[in-house]
């Protein structure tokens, strides 16, 4: 089949076959053999939730998906002289989307294991001067290229496991010269990788000492960091705020989020990790795009963000880390959400591996994995709004990854090792490095 023609039988069509097929652009390249294509599609192609076509096959022109099906179909077509990769029985997945990272830092927490296996807690760590406190002294102590140059290859770490669209926030900077760092360092890092960076600034993380109480410092973030945010170049995409008994809020979030939305921010919030503090809630009245955490959220707060189309964020590897409770996802599920998973890399959680949160997400939150890739997948493009990602069918971006394991549910089964085999964004083959 040349590429000008069209397509006629109702599976092509379906396929999305037809959609952009006759421009001129010659194709960028095959992938054949796959053993499992989970494309992760919602529109019906393939098997299963993560929409599966065995022995997959499809086409890339110019850095979009042109076309899905079957390797043996593909064999029916001709292209001229084309790259062809061939998969060779691998698993071929979209490119991994990582909705909730806070990669850009200064220093390290590694005493932290110790004091955490024998017994202390994440607050009573941080009343002892560590936790988010220090990674605060740290960051605001280190100059832009430091923090670059620390992030770096956390960031380049995530795209060896598969990542090709990362969410990095800022907070550790809790004043108006360190958080306007941070979205420097954020936004050199975005330049300096091959993966796509999406900005978020979180204006209310903890209170710096020097304030009287989070309400005052809750204040002072709103009125004179978060303005001054809202005008850096690159523009953030979106505006973070940590909803917790004890440190900000449901009013001082919701006071925040409107204005983070009045300066043209869309909006995240950190809800109910340690404790039930209404963040759901909070997130659905000021029409957030995600929740993250939940962990203690009411099942009235989870229909809410439904009802609010508010995606929600699962970070396992955190509770994990942290000793807290997991999130209920299948109460989740069952109150009508998108359920994304993100690492939640800190200096909390040195968490680079999309696989291992895969793994906790089936161990312990009870996810499918089709629903855990899923989480990586399509529903973390919903969780950060985005149309354009999170699957493999035409008119998407041609972001994916081929992993040298046979089957999806191998993702959260092998862990520890790499079967990262090739990553491409935009059709274009992203370097692993050494
Ligand atoms: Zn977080």
């Amino acid at each position: 089949l040349e590429l000008g023609t069209r397509f006629k039988s109702s599976k092509e069509a379906r396929a999305g076959l037809g959609r952009g097929s006759s421009e001129e652009r010659p194709v960028d390249l095959t992938v054949t053999h796959a053993g499992e294509l989970a494309t992760c599609s919602a529109a019906g192609l393939g098997w299963g939730p993560a929409g599966v076509v065995e022995d997959g096959a499809f086409l890339v022109k110019g850095g979009k998906v042109a076309w899905v099906g079957t390797s043996k179909e593909l064999s029916r077509r001709s292209f001229g002289k084309v790259r062809v990769i061939d998969a060779e029985g691998c698993l071929v997945t979209p490119g991994l989307v990582d909705p909730h990272t806070h990669l850009a830092f200064a220093g390290s927490r590694e005493d932290e294991v110790e004091l955490k296996s024998s017994g202390m807690t994440y607050k009573a760590i941080l009343e002892e001067g560590g936790g988010i406190g220090r990674t605060v002294r740290e960051t605001n102590a280190a100059s832009t290229a430091r923090i670059v140059r620390e992030s770096s290859p956390r960031l380049a770490q995530l795209v060896r496991n598969g990542v090709t669209t990362v969410e990095v926030k800022t907070g550790y900077g809790q004043s108006v010269k360190g958080e306007l760092k941070l979205l420097r360092a954020v936004a050199q890092l975005s330049r300096l990788s091959e993966a796509e960076v999406v900005t978020t600034f979180m204006g209310l993380h903890a209170a710096p000492p020097g304030f009287k109480s989070h309400s005052e410092y809750a204040r002072f973030a709103t009125r004179e960091i978060l303005p001054k945010a809202a005008e850096f170049a690159p523009k953030p995409s979106f505006s973070d705020c940590f909803c917790e008994e004890g440190i900000f809020s449901r009013d001082e979030c919701l006071r925040y989020l409107r204005a983070s939305k009045a300066l043209g921010m869309a909006c995240k919030v950190h809800a109910d990790e340690f404790s039930y503090s209404g963040g759901a809630e909070v997130a659905a009245e000021a029409g957030c795009v995600s929740a993250d955490h939940l962990g203690n959220s009411s099942r009235a707060g989870l229909r809410d963000m439904a009802r609010n189309g508010v995606a929600a964020v699962l970070l396992p590897a955190t509770s994990l880390f942290s000793g807290i409770g997991y999130a209920d996802a299948r109460m989740v599920s069952e109150a009508g959400c998108a359920i994304a998973l993100g690492t939640d890399l800190s200096p909390n959680s040195w968490v680079e591996s999309p696989q291992l949160v895969m793994s906790l997400a089936c161990s312990a939150l009870r996810m499918t994995p089709a629903e855990a890739l899923l989480g990586f997948t399509r529903n973390a493009a919903v969780a950060l709004g985005r149309t354009d990602i999170g699957s493999i069918e035409a008119g998407k971006s041609a972001d994916f990854v081929i992993h040298e394991v046979p089957r999806h549910m191998f993702l959260p089964y092998r862990v520890g090792g790499s079967y990262v085999r090739q990553v491409f964004r935009k059709g274009r083959e992203l370097s692993l490095g050494p």
